[in-house]
């Protein structure tokens, strides 16, 4: 691996999904859809591309970098028509390189051209891959996308069959998380996982277009009212006629992933039916009932646990302080070669406030430890600001496993509660005192029943299929079962 390579992993260790978004029926369709992308560009920023049509030929503009970089007043002028879809991209959640990953993607087929924007990863990609070779399908990516795809075309060819009845056929065959939009010239289909591990909402503007996100604050950017998530194990079907819902599973289950609560979302998000902040806080009080401890402040590590740390210091009574600063300019820091400019960049990135901080006794609460090499940073930031004491509290359990299903989480190895006790993790950070949250307490934040906590305890609610090159996971799901 190149140094840069090494160091934009070791910075970037918990990594977003993709976002989608798509609107059928107004005739601001391409720029909204824009706008829809804009807020959810924190799910995906190595690319991201429109298509719109208007009626028969479907025309994108996709490139790399931000929403703001690739569109412009003037490329959007020419995406024209009342339907449009986009994504913004995170590269290893559908796996592959990311030019050849940019969606959406245009697919040509005799029965009527598609395009796809696709978040989530397949568990049984590589057995489909092979059925379809076999059958004579030939793949230009190694994406899920093209995947799913090709088994929608695959009996497409007889142009009696409905295009719903491909995409329920294609959808049956496929295993794992997602949740993705595909656009043909007259209409949107939104489909959801029977697992339910990704989200995807509907929402309706004032003049009745109708428009699905990957979440619910992309609605509030645009104006446009919440309705519903679309449910695990459904294909809803936009176009003039409304909405029309089919389910292709009647297996359904709603194991949302645990780290959209956590880590991904953003606050003012609701994910199925649950505000993101208010689970985030809740998390923060539940985790101040675990492990308290006697301090003179609370800090959150911004952006994604200050909601924790408001909730930690509400139930405790100890003053919450902005102790750490992020700057709002410094987007990624990992192309820088060496180790000290490395650690420069953290600098950069993040401030502790030496006012704040010195001399008091800190709890300091984040979402999640996955490498240490981030916590070990802050605490040392802290020290050096003249903190007394660290108490590290993190609102989530010990990442112990990795995660299938299309979030970065790192490989087992890298992981470091999944090598290390707590009290060794303490020890590697810095800290004067370790704690994570329980998973009780984790799925209590929200209320929930079901919930995806596969990376702390191992259970998988997708089988992980099995071939040769997988039969580590599969060896390990088994384990895990036990
Ligand atoms: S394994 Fe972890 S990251 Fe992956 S879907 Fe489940 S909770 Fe989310």
């Amino acid at each position: 691996m190149s140094s840069s390579e090494d160091n934009r992993r070791e910075e970037r260790s918990l990594h977003e999904e993709c976002g989608v978004f798509g609107i059928y029926g107004s005739d601001d369709a391409s720029n909204i859809c824009y706008y829809g992308l804009h807020a959810l560009q924190h799910r995906g920023q190595e690319g991201c591309g429109i298509v719109s049509t208007e009626g028969e030929e479907l025309k994108y503009i996709k490139g790399p970098g931000l929403v703001n970089n690739v569109f412009n007043e003037q490329n959007l002028k020419s995406l024209k028509g009342k339907i449009s879809i986009g994504q913004v991209l995170y590269t290893n959640a559908g796996g592959g390189e990311v030019a050849e990953n940019i969606q959406p993607i245009v697919f040509h087929h005799g029965t009527g051209d598609f395009a796809i924007s696709y978040n989530g990863k397949l568990v049984n990609a590589s057995r489909l891959r092979k059925y379809l070779e076999d059958k004579g399908s030939l793949f230009l990516t190694s994406s899920d996308c093209e995947l799913i795809a090709n088994l929608i075309k695959k009996d497409a060819a007889q142009a009696h069959v409905d295009r719903i009845h491909s995409i329920m056929e294609a959808l049956n065959m496929v295993e794992g998380a997602f949740a993705f939009l595909i656009m043909t010239g007259k209409r949107i289909y939104a489909c959801r996982d029977k697992h339910g591990l990704k989200p995807l909402s509907l929402g309706r503007l004032k003049d009745g277009s109708w428009v699905v996100a990957s979440e619910t604050c992309a609605f509030e950017v645009i104006g446009a009212d919440y309705i519903r998530d679309v449910e695990p194990g459904e294909i809803l079907s936009i176009d003039h006629h409304g909405i029309r819902s089919n389910h292709f599973s009647s297996f359904k289950h709603h194991n949302m992933c645990s780290m959209e609560y956590i880590y991904f979302a953003r606050p003012d998000s609701d994910i199925d039916g649950c505000n993101v902040h208010t689970f985030r806080k809740e998390s923060g009080k539940l985790l101040y009932q675990e492990s308290h401890v006697d301090a003179d402040i609370v800090i959150g590590v911004p952006d994604s646990s200050l909601s924790a740390a408001i909730g930690y210091a509400e139930a405790s009574g100890i003053p919450y302080e902005m102790g750490l600063v992020k700057s709002k300019y410094v987007a990624r820091t990992f192309i820088q070669p060496s180790q000290s400019m490395r650690e420069k960049g953290v600098r950069m990135k993040l401030s502790a406030v030496r006012s704040i901080v010195g001399g008091k006794r800190v709890v300091m609460v984040d979402d999640s430890i996955v490498r240490g090499t981030t916590s070990k940073r802050i605490v040392r930031l802290l020290k050096e600001a003249g903190a007394t004491e660290v108490h590290v509290r993190i609102a989530s359990p010990a990442m112990t496993h990795p995660c299938y299903y299309g979030v970065d989480t790192s490989t087992e190895d890298e992981l470091i509660s999944a090598k290390l006790s707590v009290e060794e993790v303490r020890d590697y950070i810095g800290a004067d005192s370790l704690a994570f949250l329980s998973t009780k307490a984790l799925m209590a934040s929200g209320n929930r029943c079901e919930m995806c906590m596969a990376c702390f305890d191992g259970k998988y609610p997708t089988d992980l299929y099995q071939t040769d090159e997988e039969s580590t996971l599969y060896k390990r799901y088994q384990k895990n079962q036990k």
